[in-house]
């Protein structure tokens, strides 16, 4: 029987073969995003307590009450936005399931969604699924900004999504102020929706502010705002995040959600609701990661890798143009394989492949391990 792919040209994911690879060659693996150290034990210790008394049965729907509350809490706190708990919150199966139900939500066949590029590879393959039409525009390098002309001569009719992930997966760009205002001003007396990535919200550097779209109410009415408590809490495995929208975009995210997962685990709720009661945690988790970025750029410091601009997020592209002239996937695997450094090429969030000499880096790592494959990147 022949089976006719509803994704042909769409493989397993660039984080599955980088550390499939890395694990293979026992490389220092610094490619597919997450942390190698432990999130913090009273986290795991209120987990195991709400396993312990028996909170392990479907939650609702759209996630525990107490967690919603304490999520419009935070997010009140953080950008004065007011998001309604009842009627405006999901908690959803981490961040990917929220992009799967938020693209889903809204978009129909032949409908035009603009997808900057590099773009996080969970962003396409979904809008292809629900019959979209990708319209993808590159970021600019070297700092990967937005050019808003092109994005103004990109829009048709047909545009009703516009994609935006700040701080940016694989760069480490921001949205600035005037990113924020030219996007206003290009929605502004249209139909077009936003889908907003803000899963490394809290790892932000430089005295830089995160420029969630919650902070502003004009943007916020129009938008589906996706994080993940698994970047927050350093918890990758745990797969929880939740989705912000206005009510009727909620209702309708939600008839997704429902049929997706329908709920998110019960006890790892409970505990990530308790856990939020610490503020610390999230606020100062841009200093925690600028100190592992400057760690990392130090290690790497005697190498001949050139360091891109990172104002925020996990990730340090490293030019290598003084290396190699190889193409990114190439030199990506032989850095793995002879050099023992795993890391991702960030060609493959290219729907063409693009020919800059860069990698991507993790620098989630504990500092050892941040040394040590900086004392490998220097012997190349
Ligand atoms: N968006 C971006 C930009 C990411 O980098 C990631 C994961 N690393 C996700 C979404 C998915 O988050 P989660 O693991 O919570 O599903
Ligand atoms: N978001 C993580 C990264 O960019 C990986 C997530 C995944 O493996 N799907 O590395």
């Amino acid at each position: 029987m022949e089976i006719k792919s509803k994704l042909p040209g769409i493989g397993v994911t660039i984080f599955t073969q980088m550390t499939l690879l890395s694990n293979e060659h026992g490389a220092i693996n610094l490619s597919q995003g997450f942390p190698d150290f432990d999130a913090d034990p009273k986290l795991i210790e209120l987990a195991a307590h709400y396993m312990r008394q028996g909170f392990n049965q479907y939650a609702p729907m759209q996630g525990v009450p107490v967690l919603r509350e304490k999520i419009a809490a935070k997010v009140r706190e953080s950008y004065n936005a007011a998001y309604n708990p009842e009627s405006e919150i999901t908690v959803t199966g981490g961040a990917t399931e929220g992009l799967f139900a938020a693209i889903s939500a809204v978009i129909k066949p032949d409908d035009e969604v603009i997808i900057f590029e590099p773009a996080y590879d969970a962003y396409m393959p979904v809008v292809k699924l629900n019959g979209g039409v990708p319209v993808f525009l590159q970021l600019k390098f070297p700092d990967y900004h937005i050019d808003w002309d092109e994005v103004s001569h990109a829009i048709t009719p047909k545009t009703k999504l516009i994609i935006l992930n700040s701080p940016h997966n694989p760069s480490g760009a921001v949205l600035s102020p005037a990113d924020i205002t030219a996007l206003k001003s290009i929605v502004r007396n249209s139909d077009i929706l936003i889908l907003s990535d803000e899963v490394y919200e809290h790892i932000i550097f430089d005295g830089l502010i995160h420029e969630s779209i919650c902070r502003h109410p004009e943007l916020a009415a129009r938008s589906l705002v996706v994080s993940s408590f698994g970047k927050t809490y350093h918890t990758t495995g745990w797969k929880v995040g939740y989705c912000l929208a206005p009510a009727a975009l909620t209702r309708e995210f939600q008839k997704i959600h429902q049929f997706l997962i329908f709920a998110a685990n019960t006890p790892i709720q409970y505990a990530l609701a308790d856990f939020l009661d610490n503020k610390d945690a999230y606020v100062n988790l841009g200093a925690f990661y600028q100190r592992k970025r400057d760690k990392f750029l130090s290690a790497i410091g005697r190498s001949r890798f050139k360091a891109l601009p990172c104002h925020g997020s996990y990730f340090q592209m490293l030019d290598y143009t003084a290396i190699s002239d190889e193409p990114d996937q190439n030199f990506a695997r032989r850095l793995t394989i002879e050099h023992g450094v795993a890391s991702i090429p960030p060609s493959v969030f290219y729907h063409r492949n693009d020919d800059h000499k860069v990698l991507r880096f993790c620098f989630a790592k504990k500092n050892s391990t941040l040394e040590q494959a900086g004392e490998e990147l220097c012997a190349i």
